[in-house]
C-alpha cells in the first residue's frame, strides 16, 4: 500500500529534523585543544594543572584548574569548551594563565 505524503507532513517534519540535528552536531565533542597550539603555548594551557611549570607561571595556584574557571563550560571531567579556545575543547583537569574563578 503507498502512501502519499503530503506537503504540510513533510514541512513539519523538515521543521523537526533540521534543529535535532544542528543539537546533535553541537553535541559532538569538539576537537582537543593541543598543547602546542600557538595561543595555547603563549597562555601556558597544559592538560594537567599539576605540571604547570611555577616559575613560568607564578599566579597559579594549587586548587586552579579549567573545571573550575569562569571560562569552562564543559564538564568536571574530561573535556569541554573554553571561550578562550573557540571550536576546541579543553581538559577539565587542565589550566592556563588566564584562569579566573567561577562566580
Ligand atoms: S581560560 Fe580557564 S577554562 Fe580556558 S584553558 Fe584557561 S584555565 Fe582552562
Amino acid at each position: 500500500m503507498k502512501k502519499n505524503i503530503s506537503r504540510r507532513q513533510l514541512l513539519i517534519a523538515s521543521s523537526v529534523a533540521a534543529p535535532a540535528l544542528l543539537l546533535s552536531t553541537r553535541l559532538s565533542a569538539a576537537e582537543k585543544l593541543d598543547h602546542a597550539d600557538p595561543q595555547a603555548k603563549a597562555l601556558g594551557y597544559v592538560e594537567n594543572a599539576e605540571h604547570v611549570d611555577s616559575v613560568l607561571w607564578p599566579k597559579k595556584k594549587p586548587d586552579q584548574t579549567c573545571a573550575n574557571c569562569a571560562l569552562y563550560t564543559g564538564a568536571a571531567t574530561g573535556y569541554g569548551p573554553c571561550s578562550i579556545f573557540a571550536g576546541k575543547d579543553v581538559a577539565a583537569a587542565g589550566w592556563c594563565n588566564v584562569w579566573a574563578p567561577k562566580p
